[in-house]
């Protein structure tokens, strides 16, 4: 990937004795004007429309959106070949409701027609080339702005912010970062940020009881994690008896998150689980408010439509639907009425209990994140059906399913140091009555799970495309 320059990636390229020099001089200037302008004008901007009526939010999208829609349809001929063809006369836009009347786009339209949806040249300073990577199927390939990484934190922090964070707060991260190897220890430290690195490729028995013992010698802080990390740290932790008290809130992001796993996390380390949501678009990004663990839509990031199967819009509490973006970060690449292949429940457009006019979903599933299982007869079942709340996976560090037949499910576990043999038919029994024999299983014990070359956990491996 082409990186233009900005502050925070020749931060982040930095090697760590260069930014201990470099931060005792950073030390004396407030970290929001160390990571830009860009992140104070958006910081204002999002608490401006935190306290915004309806009526102020849907003038802000419609304006955003009308203007997202002239520049694609004048400078990029993939959009007016599309507007076209599917008859929409673009100066009928005229309230935020008519974007039902445009077509939808999806990953093949963009993969298939890039160079024709470009409003800047591509070549100049300041654009960024992305491809997602994912588990399996087609990547998607795009442009965007090398200056969101500025916009795109000021929308974390004040996320985290709701959870009691400040900028410049102790953080111990447990995220897809390969840290320095320092008398054994997977750790780093990052002084501006005030951020301690814990390896999470690095998750045995001896580097978890490393991790714990750091965590618990911090003052109060802040634990910025994937939910699958954090969740195997958690388990660990119980399995040896330690609490925590210094723990403010877990910060978590990119992955789902599954009920059981929140609140199993939230009992270990003694605090609030908050998650955000997001994706690689840059479409559309959501976090939990102070009062409420269902996910408030940021009106300013981009417009969120949640659609039915017949492309219509979901207005009842309690339908699902698909996640459909249109984004106002990405000024070089429109996405307009994107569909991502993510789906959540509608809540409302209100959250009556901090006040904000931002939509608000809960149950985000995304696409992302493989978690069915085939039985004999094609059907699906979810992972978080299998989800076990009892002994069965005891002395077990890690676990994943592998699929390739229907009907026929590995399940890959890694052990710690007290499983014995039988373990292994208890968790064959247990699995395959909660299965009720629709799958065949079997265990593997395995030295290692390994994780997408993000560092994420994916709990089944499936290889049967059951999406045609
Ligand atoms: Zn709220």
């Amino acid at each position: 990937m082409k990186k233009a320059f900005s502050k925070k990636n020749l931060w982040d390229a930095m090697p760590s004795p260069l930014k201990v020099i470099a931060s005792t001089v950073l030390a004396y200037i407030p970290l929001k004007y160390i990571i830009g302008k860009r992140f104070r004008e958006t910081t204002n901007l999002i608490s401006e429309a935190d306290k915004w009526s309806r009526e102020e939010v849907d003038n802000y999208q419609f304006i955003k959106v009308k203007e997202q829609i002239l520049n694609a349809y004048q400078k990029c001929p993939a959009y007016k070949k599309l507007y076209d063809e599917s008859g929409f006369d673009i100066n009928s836009f005229n309230s935020i409701g008519d974007i039902q009347k445009l077509p939808l786009i999806d990953k093949a339209f963009v993969n298939k027609n890039i160079d024709d949806l470009l409003l800047v040249d591509k070549n100049s300073a300041g654009v960024d080339y992305v491809t997602t990577g994912g588990t399996s199927g087609v990547p998607l390939t795009f442009y965007i702005n090398a200056s969101r990484s500025q916009i795109e934190y000021a929308y974390l922090t004040d996320g985290w912010k709701r959870a009691g964070f400040n900028l410049g707060d102790t953080k111990a991260v447990l995220r897809g970062r390969v840290t320095g190897n320092k008398s054994g220890v997977h750790q780093s430290y990052d002084p501006v940020f005030n951020e301690h690195y814990y390896s999470n490729f690095h998750m045995n028995d001896d580097d978890m009881r490393n991790y714990i013992s750091h965590i618990k010698s911090l003052s109060d802080c802040f634990l910025h994690v994937y939910p699958s990390s954090i969740y195997q740290l958690a388990r660990f932790a119980k399995k040896e008896n330690i609490s925590f008290d210094n723990v403010k809130a877990i910060l978590a992001e990119s992955e789902n998150v599954y009920p059981e796993q929140r609140t199993f996390v939230e009992s270990v380390f003694n605090c609030r689980y908050f998650s955000s949501y997001g994706h690689s678009e840059k479409l559309i990004a959501a976090a939990e408010c102070e009062h409420s663990s269902d996910y408030h839509v940021w009106p300013t990031y981009g417009l969120l439509e949640l659609l039915d199967e017949n492309g219509l819009a979901i207005t009842k509490k309690g339908q699902v639907g698909e996640i459909v973006g249109t984004g106002f970060i990405n000024t070089v690449m429109p996405f307009i009425r994107y569909k991502t292949g993510d789906y959540a429940e509608y809540v409302g457009n209100y959250c009556d209990k901090c006040k904000r006019h931002h939509t608000v979903i809960k149950n985000i599933l995304g696409h992302r994140v493989q978690e069915h299982l085939v039985a004999i007869d094609n059907s699906l079942i979810p992972w978080t059906a299998i989800n076990m709340h009892d002994d069965t996976f005891d002395d077990v560090l890690q676990y994943q399913f592998y699929q390739d037949i229907p009907g026929i499910a590995v399940i890959k576990i890694k052990i710690g140091k007290d499983f014995v043999d039988e373990n292994k038919q208890r968790i064959i029994n247990n699995i395959g009555s909660k299965l009720q024999h629709r799958i065949n299983v079997s265990v593997e014990i395995v030295d290692e799970i390994p994780l997408t070359e993000r560092g994420k956990s994916i709990f089944v491996d499936q290889h049967i495309d059951f999406t045609s």
